[in-house]
């Protein structure tokens, strides 16, 4: 059982994180919503708080090493560990203006301020309360497209999508991360993950114009999954709703 467990979400306040946040609460966890604009937070968990999960919203901009420290000091202060964090916020920018010959350097910035450096920030302010936790488990949201042997495999319908040195990149360090994190926390019982959502019908896809086949429900179920592994489960992986997936 899940009760008791203490869990972060961060870009909780809509699209998948949003049902990520739920899903856990329904599991009987206590999930601190993490929202960069405090007032969406407190209005998307008291939506949760009204069905008589127990959801907490948490100021937490992702891009924010100030307010990310505080929000760890928050928690180390109320429960001294932390059982389950999803590194969930992500941005695409603006997909017209990252194409590697022409990119703007300040929007590919910006994507890794959040995709990158921001998962980054967040393991490692809490690291010392996922450590404390006796069986945390760390899930970073990635994407299909951040795999380089799925971008490069001939007649991949990746193939055909236009060229990214921002958000695709920014997904591939994010994998990357994901094994250097799982290869720190290996020895103190923390599984660390990437889940691949899937195309999911959110804001994030409503502004392009590929069509999401998913709900953020059932993106959001499988980085639920890796955060609820038991202790035998995986570490250092990608996975999607099929399984494992290669790097
Ligand atoms: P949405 O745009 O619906 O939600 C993104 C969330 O991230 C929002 O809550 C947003 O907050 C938050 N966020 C953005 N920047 C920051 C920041 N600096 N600090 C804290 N929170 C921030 O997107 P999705 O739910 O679709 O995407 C969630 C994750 O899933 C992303 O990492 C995305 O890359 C990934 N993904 C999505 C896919 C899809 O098809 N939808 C496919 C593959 C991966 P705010 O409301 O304030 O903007």
């Amino acid at each position: 059982t899940h009760h008791g467990r203490i869990a972060l979400v961060t870009g909780g306040n809509k699209g998948i994180g949003q049902q990520i946040v739920q899903q856990l609460a329904e599991l009987g966890m206590t999930v601190y919503l993490g929202a960069r604009q405090s007032d969406l937070g407190v209005k998307a968990a008291e939506e949760l708080r009204g069905r008589g999960l127990d959801v907490r919203p948490l100021h937490l901009d992702v891009t924010d090493q100030g307010i990310v420290e505080a929000a760890a000091a928050y928690l180390a202060g109320q429960h001294g560990r932390l059982d389950v964090l999803v590194n969930n916020a992500g941005i695409s920018g603006d997909i017209t203006k990252q194409a590697p010959t022409a990119p703007d350097l300040d929007i590919v910035r910006a994507v890794y301020e959040t995709n990158f450096f921001g998962p980054l920030r967040v393991t490692s302010a809490t690291a010392a309360l996922l450590r404390a936790a006796p069986a945390a488990r760390v899930v970073n949201v990635t994407s299909s497209l951040g795999s380089l042997t799925a971008m490069s495999a001939p007649g991949s319908p990746l193939a055909a999508l236009p060229p990214s040195a921002a958000y695709v990149t920014s997904k591939t360090a994010l994998n990357s991360l994901t094994v250097q994190l799982a290869k720190d926390l290996r020895g103190d019982g923390v599984l660390v993950n990437a889940a691949d959502p899937g195309a999911c019908d959110t804001d994030f896809t409503r502004g392009t114009p590929f069509k999401a086949p998913r709900t953020a429900a059932q993106g959001a179920a499988v980085a639920v999954r890796l955060a609820t592994l038991g202790p035998d489960g995986p570490t250092g992986g990608a996975f999607n709703e099929d399984g494992q997936l290669p790097w």
